[in-house]
């Protein structure tokens, strides 16, 4: 079991996708329409492995529910 630590598990305070992230900066407000992190994503063969968050950004949360 190797501990690949490229990618280190960031604080789970914020998940904000690429494009949300960027979309907090002036003038970027279109990237919320672009993000496409609207669910979790399992890795594939290890579902208990999440892949991808799910945006936290604000603009979803509207949205969901
Ligand atoms: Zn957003």
């Amino acid at each position: 079991m190797a501990t690949d630590t490229t990618h280190p598990p960031t604080a789970a305070e914020q998940t904000l996708s690429v494009e949300c992230e960027l979309a907090g900066r002036p003038g970027y407000e279109d990237l919320h329409g672009t993000c496409t992190q609207l669910a979790d994503v399992p890795m594939p063969g290890a579902p208990a492995i999440t892949l991808v968050r799910r945006c936290r950004c604000a603009c979803h949360r509207t949205a969901a529910r």
